[in-house]
């Protein structure tokens, strides 16, 4: 069978606590495909932040095995990981996660720096993404003279600097006005439709229904993994 681009199997991810350990997701086994566009939801402590963090090598199952374009992640150093991740995948997180001390710009910039990017052609590709966000008027401020919407442009501008092939968004709009939140995902749906894989975690069924594909989770564990053409699913997506 021909590799999937990101391929889990019999994921589980534990926690040990004064409790004992804690299993938070589950046997998890997934298929994703490069080009798709996702939406996990699934209520609050459901496991969805865990999976994303998984997903983007930002975490490791502690059971189960994770391929990306193949390669298994199991045996790879930390800094193989850091590769990996910066590599293939961007990050939007709910509260933006920018530099206060650092401009758009700056912001922007940072995962080129780890990469080992110049610094005048990092500050040209960074000024350019934000003008394809439309902040090219923002280019100086800081985060904390930014709104909301504005700050998670920021962030997916951030998230594309080193490419961002898979686009990871966990309640990206979670934070965010009803219209931030639209553009924010106008924005998600352009990426999807330039070739970007876009994985979003929401609890808001209206926002899922951009997807093309719906995985919930609940307990940790897969419940239903459809595609939106899938009427149970259009009907739910719809209230
Ligand atoms: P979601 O994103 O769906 O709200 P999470 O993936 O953040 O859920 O968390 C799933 C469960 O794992 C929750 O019960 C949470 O308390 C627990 N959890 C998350 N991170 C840790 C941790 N570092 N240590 C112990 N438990 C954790
Ligand atoms: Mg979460």
């Amino acid at each position: 069978m021909v590799d999937a681009l990101l391929e889990l199997h019999g994921v589980s991810r534990a926690y040990r606590s004064a409790a004992g350990e804690v299993v938070v997701l589950k046997d998890v086994s997934l298929r994703i495909e490069a080009g798709e566009f996702i939406a996990i939801i699934g209520p609050s402590g459901s496991g969805k932040s865990t999976l994303m963090n998984i997903l983007g090598c930002l975490d490791r199952p502690t059971e189960g095995s994770y391929r990306v374009h193949g390669a298994a992640t199991e045996q790879m150093s930390p800094d193989e990981l850091a590769h990996l991740r910066r590599e293939h995948f961007g990050f939007i997180f709910q509260r933006y996660n920018l530099m206060e001390n650092l401009s758009a710009t700056e912001n922007v910039a940072l995962p080129a720096v780890y990469a080992g990017v110049e610094a005048d052609a990092r500050t040209t590709r960074a000024r350019l993404l934000l003008e394809t966000l439309g902040l090219g008027e923002r280019t100086t401020n800081r985060p904390s003279q930014l709104s909301g919407g504005q700050q998670q442009r920021v962030s997916i501008a951030r998230s594309l600097m080193n490419g961002g092939a898979i686009v990871l968004a966990d309640e990206p709009t979670g934070a965010l006005d009803h219209a931030s939140g639209r553009q924010v995902m106008a924005e998600l749906k352009r990426l999807h439709a330039q070739g970007h894989t876009v994985i979003l975690v929401t609890h808001d069924a209206a926002i899922a229904a951009h997807a093309s594909r719906v995985i919930e989770i609940a307990d940790g564990q897969v419940v239903s993994d459809r595609g939106m053409d899938d009427p149970a699913v259009a009907r739910s997506a719809a209230v």
